[in-house]
Parts: C-alpha cells; structure tokens; sequence
C-alpha cells in the first residue's frame, strides 16, 4: 500500500510516518501543503491513500480535496481528512466534496489501523 501524507506540521507528519512503518505500509509520501501534494500525486502514482490535513498554507486541504475529485485519473484514491475537534463540524463539507473518510487528531496508531483497514 502507498500512501500520501499530506500536513503542515512535519512534527504531525513524523508521528504518522512512524505509525504507518510500523503497520508495514510500503510507501510513503510526505508534502507540507496542498500544491506540493498535486505535484507528489502526479510524480508519485499509484498512491492508494491520502491523509489530508485541514489547514495549510498555499493550499488548504479542501482546495486540493475539490482539485484531486476534478481528476478522474485518480478517481480510486482514497482521501482521508484528518481533522482537530474543532474542525469536526466541517467534516460533512469534505464527505460531499469526495473524502472517503476522516480520522479526528490525535488518534492512536489503532484508530488509524482501523480507519484504513490495514
Ligand atoms: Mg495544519
């Protein structure tokens, strides 16, 4: 499995890489915001997971949830937001704009396993 990890804080990237490792994922991706994620995604297919940050400078993880959906190429992605509580209310907006699912931050490296039925 290859996943893309797509954040801001590369703190938060760090913690998920080492989850990922750990469950024996086999690629791993990292871009810090959402225009380097476009780029990653085109150098790097086939990805079969995203797991999105929300806020993120040059481009949020909305905008290039909406600009990924427009791309029938990569229509079998999987797009995870990953969301603080407090982003949690805007969940809803990202399901219909094409997320599979959201993960709430922190989660453990079960709520992740579980998640992405690794
Ligand atoms: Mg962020």
């Amino acid at each position: 499995m290859n996943v893309l990890l797509v954040d801001d804080s590369s703190t938060m990237r760090r913690i998920q890489k080492t989850q990922l490792e750990n469950f024996g994922v086999d690629k791993i991706i990292e871009a810090g915001d959402g225009e380097e994620a476009m780029e990653k995604l085109e150098t790097s297919m086939p990805i079969d997971i995203i797991l999105l940050d929300w806020n993120m400078p040059v481009m949020d993880g909305l905008t290039f949830l909406k600009e990924v959906r427009k791309k029938s190429e990569y229509s079998k992605v999987k797009i995870f937001m990953c969301t603080s509580e407090s982003e949690k209310p805007k969940v809803f907006e990202a399901l219909q704009a094409g997320a599979n699912n959201y993960i709430v931050k922190p989660f453990s490296p079960e709520a992740l396993k579980k998640k992405l039925e690794l």
